[in-house]
Protein backbone atom coordinates (compact mmCIF):
# COMPACT_ATOMS: atom_id res chain seq x y z
CA UNK A 1 0.00 0.00 0.00
CA UNK A 2 1.25 3.32 -0.61
CA UNK A 3 1.07 6.57 1.05
CA UNK A 4 -2.08 8.35 -0.23
CA UNK A 5 -3.79 4.53 0.44
CA UNK A 6 -3.00 4.62 3.59
CA UNK A 7 -4.29 8.06 4.46
CA UNK A 8 -7.38 7.33 2.65
CA UNK A 9 -7.83 4.27 4.17
CA UNK A 10 -7.43 5.39 7.89
CA UNK A 11 -9.16 8.32 7.52
CA UNK A 12 -12.36 6.31 6.85
CA UNK A 13 -11.85 4.06 9.50
CA UNK A 14 -11.57 7.14 11.85
CA UNK A 15 -14.59 8.71 10.38
CA UNK A 16 -16.63 5.23 10.39
CA UNK A 17 -16.09 5.67 14.24
CA UNK A 18 -17.51 9.50 14.08
CA UNK A 19 -13.64 10.68 15.16
CA UNK A 20 -13.97 14.13 13.62
CA UNK A 21 -11.19 15.98 11.47
CA UNK A 22 -10.30 12.46 10.51
CA UNK A 23 -8.30 12.85 7.20
CA UNK A 24 -5.93 15.36 9.39
CA UNK A 25 -5.90 12.88 12.10
CA UNK A 26 -5.10 10.05 9.57
CA UNK A 27 -1.61 11.88 8.31
CA UNK A 28 -0.47 12.75 11.24
CA UNK A 29 -0.71 9.15 12.59
CA UNK A 30 1.07 8.12 9.37
CA UNK A 31 4.10 11.19 9.64
CA UNK A 32 4.70 9.45 13.18
CA UNK A 33 4.09 5.83 12.25
CA UNK A 34 7.03 7.19 9.14
CA UNK A 35 8.89 9.17 11.80
CA UNK A 36 8.44 12.30 9.18
CA UNK A 37 7.41 15.58 9.14
CA UNK A 38 3.59 15.79 7.44
CA UNK A 39 4.66 17.69 4.26
CA UNK A 40 6.66 14.30 3.78
CA UNK A 41 3.62 12.47 3.06
CA UNK A 42 2.26 15.42 0.67
CA UNK A 43 5.55 15.49 -1.44
CA UNK A 44 5.98 11.08 -1.06
CA UNK A 45 2.23 10.11 -2.04
CA UNK A 46 3.31 7.21 -4.16
CA UNK A 47 5.86 5.94 -1.90
CA UNK A 48 5.14 1.97 -0.92
CA UNK A 49 4.69 1.22 2.94
CA UNK A 50 6.69 -1.72 4.81
CA UNK A 51 4.75 -3.81 6.65
CA UNK A 52 5.92 -2.37 9.50
CA UNK A 53 5.37 1.29 8.98
CA UNK A 54 1.69 -0.10 7.80
CA UNK A 55 1.48 -2.02 11.35
CA UNK A 56 2.43 1.02 13.45
CA UNK A 57 0.01 2.90 11.82
CA UNK A 58 -2.49 0.91 12.53
CA UNK A 59 -1.60 0.49 15.91
CA UNK A 60 -1.81 4.78 16.34
CA UNK A 61 -5.07 4.16 14.46
CA UNK A 62 -6.74 2.17 17.16
CA UNK A 63 -5.29 4.55 19.81
CA UNK A 64 -7.16 6.80 18.18
CA UNK A 65 -10.16 5.12 18.07
CA UNK A 66 -10.13 5.15 21.95
CA UNK A 67 -10.56 8.20 22.09
CA UNK A 68 -7.34 9.58 23.11
CA UNK A 69 -6.44 12.70 21.74
CA UNK A 70 -3.73 13.06 18.94
CA UNK A 71 -1.88 15.31 21.08
CA UNK A 72 -0.80 12.61 23.87
CA UNK A 73 -0.32 9.91 20.32
CA UNK A 74 2.04 12.07 18.87
CA UNK A 75 3.86 13.34 22.31
CA UNK A 76 3.49 17.26 21.10
CA UNK A 77 0.98 20.35 20.32
CA UNK A 78 1.82 23.62 18.68
CA UNK A 79 1.10 26.79 20.94
CA UNK A 80 1.88 29.92 19.99
CA UNK A 81 4.68 30.40 17.63
CA UNK A 82 6.37 26.92 19.13
CA UNK A 83 6.25 23.19 19.78
CA UNK A 84 5.55 21.69 23.12
CA UNK A 85 5.81 18.45 24.07
CA UNK A 86 2.61 16.90 26.30
CA UNK A 87 1.71 13.54 27.79
CA UNK A 88 -1.34 12.73 29.85
CA UNK A 89 -0.18 14.86 33.07
CA UNK A 90 -0.66 18.15 31.33
CA UNK A 91 -3.67 19.80 29.99
CA UNK A 92 -3.19 20.15 26.12
CA UNK A 93 -2.64 23.18 25.19
CA UNK A 94 -5.69 25.65 23.76
CA UNK A 95 -5.42 27.75 21.07
CA UNK A 96 -7.92 30.10 23.11
CA UNK A 97 -4.85 30.41 25.64
CA UNK A 98 -2.80 32.05 23.16
CA UNK A 99 -4.67 35.07 23.95
CA UNK A 100 -2.83 35.65 27.30
CA UNK A 101 0.74 35.29 25.54
CA UNK A 102 -0.69 38.06 22.98
CA UNK A 103 -2.26 40.12 25.98
CA UNK A 104 1.04 39.95 28.22
CA UNK A 105 3.31 40.87 24.98
CA UNK A 106 0.99 43.72 24.81
CA UNK A 107 1.06 44.83 28.17
CA UNK A 108 4.71 44.65 28.52
CA UNK A 109 5.82 46.66 25.17
CA UNK A 110 9.46 47.73 25.49
CA UNK A 111 9.72 47.03 29.25
CA UNK A 112 12.29 44.76 30.16
CA UNK A 113 13.44 42.90 33.98
CA UNK A 114 10.05 41.82 34.34
CA UNK A 115 8.99 39.30 36.51
CA UNK A 116 5.85 36.93 35.83
CA UNK A 117 4.84 33.81 38.22
CA UNK A 118 2.55 31.04 36.42
CA UNK A 119 0.38 29.78 38.78
CA UNK A 120 0.00 26.10 37.41
CA UNK A 121 2.54 26.12 34.77
CA UNK A 122 1.48 22.50 33.29
CA UNK A 123 2.96 22.07 29.88
CA UNK A 124 5.00 25.42 30.39
CA UNK A 125 3.36 26.83 27.18
CA UNK A 126 2.16 29.78 28.55
CA UNK A 127 4.96 30.99 30.68
CA UNK A 128 7.92 29.77 28.42
CA UNK A 129 6.22 31.22 25.14
CA UNK A 130 6.35 34.84 26.85
CA UNK A 131 9.98 34.08 27.84
CA UNK A 132 10.88 33.09 24.54
CA UNK A 133 9.22 36.46 22.75
CA UNK A 134 11.00 38.78 26.08
CA UNK A 135 14.63 38.22 26.31
CA UNK A 136 14.87 40.52 29.53
CA UNK A 137 12.21 38.96 31.48
CA UNK A 138 12.51 36.02 34.43
CA UNK A 139 9.71 33.81 35.11
CA UNK A 140 8.70 31.17 38.49
CA UNK A 141 6.03 28.43 37.28
CA UNK A 142 4.52 26.42 40.31
CA UNK A 143 1.91 23.27 39.97
CA UNK A 144 1.28 21.04 42.63
CA UNK A 145 1.91 18.12 39.63
CA UNK A 146 5.11 16.85 39.81
CA UNK A 147 4.61 14.95 36.82
CA UNK A 148 4.07 18.46 35.42
CA UNK A 149 7.08 19.80 36.17
CA UNK A 150 9.09 16.91 34.78
CA UNK A 151 7.60 18.10 31.38
CA UNK A 152 7.43 22.00 31.72
CA UNK A 153 11.00 21.64 32.65
CA UNK A 154 11.65 19.21 29.35
CA UNK A 155 9.90 22.13 27.32
CA UNK A 156 11.88 24.70 28.88
CA UNK A 157 15.21 22.91 27.70
CA UNK A 158 13.67 22.65 24.56
CA UNK A 159 13.17 26.28 24.05
CA UNK A 160 16.30 27.49 25.71
CA UNK A 161 15.06 29.21 28.46
CA UNK A 162 15.85 27.14 31.21
CA UNK A 163 18.53 30.05 32.69
CA UNK A 164 15.23 32.95 32.71
CA UNK A 165 12.91 30.10 34.93
CA UNK A 166 12.28 28.34 38.12
CA UNK A 167 10.12 26.06 38.63
CA UNK A 168 8.56 24.78 42.35
CA UNK A 169 6.50 21.97 43.00
CA UNK A 170 4.00 23.58 45.46
CA UNK A 171 0.50 24.01 46.10
CA UNK A 172 -0.76 27.62 45.53
CA UNK A 173 -1.79 28.36 48.95
CA UNK A 174 1.79 27.39 50.29
CA UNK A 175 4.12 29.08 48.14
CA UNK A 176 5.44 32.44 49.12
CA UNK A 177 8.29 33.46 47.05
CA UNK A 178 9.05 36.47 45.47
CA UNK A 179 7.27 39.20 44.56
CA UNK A 180 6.17 40.09 40.76
CA UNK A 181 5.52 42.45 38.21
CA UNK A 182 2.72 40.09 36.77
CA UNK A 183 1.12 36.89 37.34
CA UNK A 184 -0.61 34.82 34.88
CA UNK A 185 -3.10 31.85 35.31
CA UNK A 186 -4.96 29.31 33.22
CA UNK A 187 -6.36 27.70 36.48
CA UNK A 188 -9.22 24.28 36.64
CA UNK A 189 -11.84 26.53 36.24
CA UNK A 190 -15.00 23.84 34.99
CA UNK A 191 -17.63 23.54 37.71
CA UNK A 192 -19.58 20.23 38.18
CA UNK A 193 -22.01 20.38 35.57
CA UNK A 194 -19.79 21.88 32.39
CA UNK A 195 -17.73 18.82 33.88
CA UNK A 196 -19.90 16.42 33.30
CA UNK A 197 -20.65 17.52 29.74
CA UNK A 198 -17.30 17.70 28.47
CA UNK A 199 -16.07 15.45 25.21
CA UNK A 200 -14.75 11.67 26.37
CA UNK A 201 -11.53 12.62 24.76
CA UNK A 202 -11.18 15.46 27.54
CA UNK A 203 -12.72 13.95 30.26
CA UNK A 204 -11.10 10.43 30.24
CA UNK A 205 -7.88 11.35 28.88
CA UNK A 206 -6.93 15.12 30.27
CA UNK A 207 -6.06 14.94 33.88
CA UNK A 208 -8.57 16.25 35.93
CA UNK A 209 -7.22 18.42 38.44
CA UNK A 210 -6.36 20.82 35.88
CA UNK A 211 -10.11 21.26 34.62
CA UNK A 212 -12.28 21.05 37.73
CA UNK A 213 -12.41 23.89 39.86
CA UNK A 214 -14.56 22.63 42.30
CA UNK A 215 -18.74 23.02 42.69
CA UNK A 216 -18.47 26.07 41.19
CA UNK A 217 -15.62 26.23 38.97
CA UNK A 218 -14.07 29.12 41.39
CA UNK A 219 -11.53 27.37 43.34
CA UNK A 220 -8.60 27.49 41.03
CA UNK A 221 -9.36 30.98 40.37
CA UNK A 222 -10.64 32.18 43.91
CA UNK A 223 -7.32 30.20 45.32
CA UNK A 224 -4.76 32.36 42.01
CA UNK A 225 -6.37 35.42 43.14
CA UNK A 226 -6.07 35.40 46.83
CA UNK A 227 -2.31 34.51 45.96
CA UNK A 228 -1.64 37.34 43.27
CA UNK A 229 -2.93 39.94 45.91
CA UNK A 230 -0.33 39.19 47.92
CA UNK A 231 2.64 38.70 45.29
CA UNK A 232 2.28 40.85 42.88
CA UNK A 233 4.15 44.21 43.16
CA UNK A 234 1.78 47.28 43.47
CA UNK A 235 0.18 48.45 40.12
CA UNK A 236 1.48 44.65 39.12
CA UNK A 237 -1.16 43.11 36.88
CA UNK A 238 -2.70 39.86 36.88
CA UNK A 239 -4.11 37.81 33.84
CA UNK A 240 -6.45 35.10 34.17
CA UNK A 241 -8.33 32.60 32.12
CA UNK A 242 -11.59 32.08 33.25
CA UNK A 243 -14.93 29.85 31.55
CA UNK A 244 -17.04 31.81 29.70
CA UNK A 245 -19.80 31.91 32.41
CA UNK A 246 -17.56 33.25 35.01
CA UNK A 247 -17.05 36.83 34.03
CA UNK A 248 -19.30 38.30 36.90
CA UNK A 249 -18.09 36.29 39.77
CA UNK A 250 -14.74 36.55 39.24
CA UNK A 251 -14.94 40.01 38.80
CA UNK A 252 -17.17 40.11 42.37
CA UNK A 253 -13.39 37.95 43.62
CA UNK A 254 -11.11 40.37 42.42
CA UNK A 255 -13.11 43.74 43.65
CA UNK A 256 -12.77 42.28 46.98
CA UNK A 257 -9.89 41.70 47.34
CA UNK A 258 -9.01 45.17 45.61
CA UNK A 259 -7.69 44.46 42.43
CA UNK A 260 -8.75 46.88 39.53
CA UNK A 261 -10.78 45.38 36.09
CA UNK A 262 -9.42 46.28 33.33
CA UNK A 263 -10.36 44.41 30.58
CA UNK A 264 -11.98 41.28 29.51
CA UNK A 265 -11.15 39.87 26.21
CA UNK A 266 -13.01 36.93 24.27
CA UNK A 267 -12.18 33.94 22.76
CA UNK A 268 -11.94 33.19 19.11
CA UNK A 269 -15.65 32.06 19.68
CA UNK A 270 -16.45 35.25 21.57
CA UNK A 271 -16.18 34.14 25.14
CA UNK A 272 -15.69 35.79 27.89
CA UNK A 273 -12.25 33.97 27.96
CA UNK A 274 -9.58 36.23 30.20
CA UNK A 275 -9.48 38.88 32.54
CA UNK A 276 -7.29 41.75 33.33
CA UNK A 277 -6.57 43.25 36.64
CA UNK A 278 -4.18 45.69 38.74
CA UNK A 279 -3.34 45.20 42.07
CA UNK A 280 -4.07 48.78 43.79
N1 LIG B 1 -10.40 25.40 28.23
C1 LIG B 1 -10.34 24.09 28.78
C2 LIG B 1 -11.50 23.25 28.27
O1 LIG B 1 -12.54 23.79 27.99
C3 LIG B 1 -10.36 24.13 30.30
C4 LIG B 1 -9.11 24.66 30.83
C5 LIG B 1 -9.16 24.88 32.30
O2 LIG B 1 -9.98 24.37 33.06
N2 LIG B 1 -8.28 25.70 32.72
O3 LIG B 1 -11.39 22.06 28.11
Amino acid sequence: MNIQSAIKKGSTILADSKIPSSRLDSEILLSKALNKERRYIFLNSFEKLSNNVLKNFYNLIKERLSGKPIAYIVGKKEFWKFEFDVNENVLIPRPDTELIVEEVLKLTKNKSNIKILDIGVGSGCLILSILKERKGFYGVGIDISKKCLEISKLNSNKLNVTNRIKFFKTDVDNFNYGKYDLIISNPPYINNISFNCLEKDVVNFEPRIALYGGMDGLSGIIKAVNKSSKLLKKNGKLVLEIAYDQKRSVKKILNDKGFYINKMLKDLAKNDRCIISTKM
